[in-house]
């Protein structure tokens, strides 16, 4: 279907006075020393997430306001308020400092989207704890190879988890103090060398004082999606929580009265930076679902549980638009306001998917486990280019350049002032969650870096109206007859096929070309892998993309290969291909 290239916003399309209404006017006028005076802070100059976004609202107006509100199948939903978590969270901390457990010591979690996981990292952090949640499917080896990276003196998991998972490897976790056991059936946890986390939380005192922290001070370690290689694990500070604060506002546009969704699990940096801070830093309703995706159920969440802003991943979206238009349409989405995706190209075909069947269009952002925060959005009151990313918020800089010197190091780059090259996207250094480190690799850290700029790894160009386009991973470029061709670029085209629900692309090395391009698509419900229907695809590729760029093959999965954090791992369809090694797959969704 022929789509026009904008969709334009009108007054009719905002429900709510925007936070971000005059570009221009917001991005001149802000400053990051602002932005930190919309937090509290601690007396004598500290900050600290896990105050900010619990005991602030604790004290006020908010204390009896549902601060998290999990569902699931199994019982009756779960409403925490501001004034409960702040009780529970100062019960935990008080069981970290009982233990010994202090400020810049390491706290991982290992458990499904279960209460004790929100309180314990919020706890953690007003103790001074470094935290970080680990998917709960993640196997033994995945466990123990984080935990020891990053030095974990205390666990907290599931009794079941912890005999699946942890209990195999313990002794090869030299660093493991405290391993503290949710009763999966509510009772009392008997492991030997573990504790019931159930037992020490009813014996705490649930008045805490938060311990200092500086905004410089460690607050969680998150590793990397691995979509191109080993997890990398990235250090970020409490200040970072005045970046969750501003994009709460820019990019989510969150409101007092809003009731949030944000699907990501806390195993990745989006399920804890805005599935637990940035919607408690305002104050909102979260709601936390329990249960794996389902479509059905998700719509029905959407619907019945009044959702107005939602935050999702283009993987969840192309598997609703899998299972057809007719489901959604079942159901009625009044109060939803705001959409929006991150954590792979957003392809146009689903922004428009948002459109025609939630009656919103999808706005794709933009950022990185490394970045802390969002950095480039569509945002409710501006125009929508679909394919686009959007443009970067007030208080981020960005920019395309040029590699001067190959692969060098430090390595030098030119900044492309005009628009439409492609080229290494790059942000101004500076903004508050931007990590410290990637963890035991301070070589690595310090080549993601260049005369004040962060260099992010992904190649994009920027219009002339300052919107961003996503062209690939610098890993994932082809080069094919002289040509560049961006992964996405082909991807996006090849969903526009009716019967095509995901594509990932590759280069496949050709003697003659240099590479080829090959697609692997996998089908809507419905639709089964054939010859004409591969010609079909291989038809409408050529038509759009020309013969130069559209995929010499194109080979059908059932479902493509991708991260617990949903994106399509495209090094493993190529390594699959050439028969080549696998690498580490310890993130693959499916994989031990
Ligand atoms: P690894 O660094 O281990 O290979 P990863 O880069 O996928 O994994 P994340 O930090 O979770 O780990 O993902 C950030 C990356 O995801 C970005 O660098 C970018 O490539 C991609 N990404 C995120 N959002 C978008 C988006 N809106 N459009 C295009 N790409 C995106
Ligand atoms: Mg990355």
């Amino acid at each position: 279907m022929d789509r026009p290239p904008v969709i334009r916003k009108t007054a009719q399309d905002l429900r709510l006075s925007p936070h971000w209404a005059d570009f221009a006017g917001e991005r001149g006028t802000f400053t990051w020393d602002g932005a930190r005076r919309a937090l509290q802070g601690l007396p004598g100059g500290g900050l600290n997430i896990g105050f900010e976004a619990v005991d602030r609202h604790a004290a006020g107006a908010l204390r009896e306001h549902v601060a998290l509100r999990f569902v699931s199948r199994s019982g009756p939903a779960l409403d925490v308020s501001y004034g409960d978590l702040a009780r529970q969270t100062n019960r935990f901390a008080n069981v970290l400092r009982s233990l010994g457990v202090g400020k810049g010591d390491h706290l991982f979690v290992l458990a499904g989207r279960m209460p004790e996981l929100y309180v314990a990292v919020l706890g953690a952090l007003k103790n001074g704890t470094v935290v970080t949640p680990l998917f709960s499917a993640f196997g033994p080896e995945p466990i123990a190879t984080r935990l020891n990276l990053g030095g974990g003196q205390v666990l907290v998991t599931t009794d079941e988890l912890y005999r699946r998972k942890v209990k195999p490897m313990r002794a090869q976790m030299p660093t493991l103090r405290h391993v503290l056991l949710v009763a999966e059936d509510g009772g009392v946890t008997q492991e030997p060398d573990t504790l019931d986390l159930g037992q020490l939380m009813a014996a705490a005192s649930d008045v805490f004082s938060t311990v200092e922290t500086r905004p410089d001070d460690p607050a969680l370690l998150h590793f990397t999606s691995g979509t191109t290689g080993t997890p990398k694990g990235a250090v970020h500070v409490h200040g970072a929580a005045i970046t969750h604060h501003a994009t709460g506002r820019f990019a989510l546009d969150l409101h007092g009265e809003d009731r949030y969704w944000c699907t990501a699990d806390p195993g990745w940096v989006t399920g804890t930076s805005y599935g637990i801070i940035a919607p408690l830093l305002h104050g909102v309703t979260s709601l936390i679902d329990r249960e794996e995706f389902d479509a059905e159920r998700w719509y029905t969440l959407l619907e019945q549980e009044h959702i107005s802003v939602w935050y999702t991943a283009p993987t969840a979206i192309r598997m609703l638009m899998k299972a057809g238009p007719e489901l959604a349409r079942q159901h009625h989405y009044p109060n939803l306001r705001f959409v929006a995706s991150v954590g792979e190209p957003l392809n146009p075909e689903a922004v428009w998917w948002g459109k025609d069947v939630l009656g919103l269009p999808i706005h794709d952002n933009w950022w990185q486990t490394e970045t802390g925060g969002i950095m480039i959005a569509n945002t409710p009151a501006f125009d929508i280019k679909p394919g686009s990313m959007g443009r970067p918020l007030p208080g981020i800089e960005a920019c395309i350049v040029e590699h001067l010197e190959g692969e060098g190091e430090p390595p030098r780059v030119r900044i492309i002032d005009l628009p439409n090259v492609e080229g290494e996207l790059a942000l101004k250094s500076g903004w508050p969650s931007m990590f410290r480190g990637y963890l035991n690799n301070e070589a690595r850290y310090n080549k993601c870096f260049c005369d004040g700029l962060y260099l992010t790894g992904d190649l994009a160009r920027v219009d002339a109206d300052g919107y961003y386009w996503f062209i690939g991973r610098a890993d994932d470029v082809i080069k094919s007859a002289g040509h560049l061709i961006g992964p996405f670029e082909v991807e996006s085209v090849l969903l526009e096929c009716p019967a095509v629900a995901e594509a990932g692309v590759i280069g496949k090395p050709d003697a003659m070309l240099g590479e080829v391009v090959k697609a692997f698509v996998s089908l809507k419900d419905g639709y089964k892998p054939s010859e004409s229907l591969r010609m079909d695809i291989s038809a409408h590729a050529r038509k759009r993309l020309g013969a130069a760029v559209a995929p010499k093959e194109i080979a059908f999965l059932p479902v493509l290969p991708r991260t617990r954090s949903g994106k399509i791992m495209r090094r493993l369809l190529k390594a699959r291909e050439l028969g080549l090694p696998e690498g580490d797959t310890s993130t693959l969704e499916g994989g031990a």
